[in-house]
């Protein structure tokens, strides 16, 4: 449920309006719209009494949305959601790359990654360090010490870093090295980690989950939001499908009907929805096209060796190249309009 406050409501009863809907058990979170003020209306099955509301001093309207998500709709919020991250921004008409590695493994591997990553001026370093891997006998991240050596190759070369959290309990060990938390597909419908993440105060980018709706994703973006955290990327990273030649089927049209249903950055991830290097380049053009403000790309100094996802995976020279063609399709495709 929305309410709407009129332009010229005061301060005063803007705060008694959420006063009084948190007397009836629900909690709050307020956005501005042009000159208005909107309060989510989080109510967790409380009962408010809507008539009560929109009598109240300052209301112009109290609406419940045609969707099941609230918060994260361009209804609440009609224009694009900006997250600063570091120097650069998202979601702000540009196109932001996250590059790196699968799994953080060594001090040189993610070293040598970060070095000609920052050479291509990407926004964000990746690297994993509690891995969810489908088998247990799988090489599972070196945990606290990759957190430590994914932050130190970042701050070696000067670009902001992103990792996968697997628990709430690592949340905000995770803080403390990362600067913005990666929620796997594995974990989308994790609610107690959403729970965590939305108090973690960092950005979040949510991972679509590989059997989940657009409203299932949706829902989990609106777990984090209704704990604060208005700071979330989606990234589409390919769905379960039929089909087996690709790892995943990347579901391109989920790009612009997130674009139109929400206000949240969408990025997508041709590695994981590909499981094949050589379509990151197709991918990652189709993504553009579609209207997505990010990609995310698995790259490793020596693929053949990596001890996760290698064959997803840029070595360093294709992927300068392919980074190098990528921003200059952006820019013939979304050059002018943006
Ligand atoms: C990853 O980014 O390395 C990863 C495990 O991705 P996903 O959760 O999309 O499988
Ligand atoms: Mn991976």
């Amino acid at each position: 449920m929305i309410a709407t406050m009129r332009p010229d409501a005061t301060l005063k009863e803007i705060a008694d309006t959420v006063r009084a809907i948190e007397a009836f058990g629900a909690r709050t979170i307020i956005t501005r719209l042009e000159e208005r003020t909107l309060i989510g209306i989080i109510s967790k099955g409380a009962k408010i009494p809507v008539d009560l509301i929109r009598e109240m001093q300052g209301i112009e309207s109290v609406e419940t949305s045609d969707e099941p998500f609230q918060l994260v709709s361009r209804q609440f919020h009609p224009r694009n959601t900006i997250i600063r991250i570091g120097k650069s921004k998202v979601g702000d008409g540009g196109l932001a790359i996250i590059a790196g590695p699968c799994s953080v493994e060594s001090k040189d591997q993610i070293l040598t990654t970060a070095r000609y990553c920052a050479v291509a001026e990407v926004t964000l370093l990746r690297g994993g360090a509690f891995k969810p891997r489908s088998s247990p006998y799988s090489f599972q991240g070196l945990g606290e010490e990759g957190l430590r050596l994914l932050a130190e190759a970042g701050k070696d070369v000067g670009l902001p870093v992103i990792t996968e959290v697997l628990t709430p309990e690592t949340v905000e060990l995770t803080t403390e090295y990362a600067d913005v938390l990666q929620i796997g597909a594995r974990s989308m419908q994790n609610f107690k980690l959403l729970e965590a993440v939305g108090q973690c105060g960092r950005p979040v980018l949510l991972k679509r989950g590989m059997h989940a709706t657009i409203e299932e994703f949706l829902l989990a973006a609106e777990y984090i939001y209704t704990y604060g955290n208005k700071e979330i990327i989606l990234c589409e990273r390919g769905i379960r499908t039929f089909e087996r030649y690709t790892r995943n089927t990347l579901d391109i049209s989920a790009v612009p009907v997130l674009k139109q249903l929400s206000h949240l950055p969408v990025f997508v991830d041709p590695s994981h929805a590909a499981g094949r290097r050589e379509l990151i380049l197709p991918l990652s053009k189709a993504a553009i096209a579609a209207g997505a403000d990010g990609l995310m790309i698995e790259t490793h100094p020596d693929p053949d060796e990596a001890l996760s996802d290698g064959s997803q995976s840029l070595p360093p020279e294709q992927f300068s190249e392919a980074i190098g063609d990528i921003r200059r399709f952006f820019q013939a495709v979304c050059g002018n309009e943006k």
